[in-house]
């Protein structure tokens, strides 16, 4: 999609601090991070969110959950914990309409989010 930013990041059309990728994944710093470690997962193909995502292809949507435990991992967050959040509709607090896991981690994370 032309317009998307996450679109253009995944075509090295704007910069980012990318961490991992897969053969269908991207994996980014968020640019505002709310952890020490808060990374974004993206698929390479356009989906406007995590609803759609599985809709339109479920087994991408597992490749995503793997890219996500594979940063975390990567990151040395998987012990002793990490948050994936998929912010999900304007009413979520999504902002950016390509979906995207958040991966957290780094520090201690409370329950509810808020
Ligand atoms: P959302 O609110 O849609 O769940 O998350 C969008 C995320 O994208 C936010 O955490 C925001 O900081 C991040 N973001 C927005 N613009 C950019 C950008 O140009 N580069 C990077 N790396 N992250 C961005």
């Amino acid at each position: 999609m032309t317009d998307c930013l996450f679109c253009k990041i995944v075509a090295r059309q704007i910069p980012a601090e990318i961490v991992l990728e897969t053969g269908r994944a991207l994996a980014f710093r968020d640019i505002n991070p709310q952890a020490p470690t808060h990374v974004l997962v993206v698929p390479k193909a356009h989906h406007e969110n995590a609803a759609a995502l599985a809709a339109a292809d479920d087994g991408l949507a597992d490749d995503l959950l793997k890219a996500c435990h594979a940063v975390a991992v990567q990151e040395g967050v998987a012990e002793p914990g990490y948050r994936v959040v998929l912010n999900t509709g304007p009413g979520a607090g999504q902002t950016v309409f390509h979906v995207h896991a958040h991966v957290l981690g780094g520090r201690s994370l409370t329950w509810p989010p808020g």
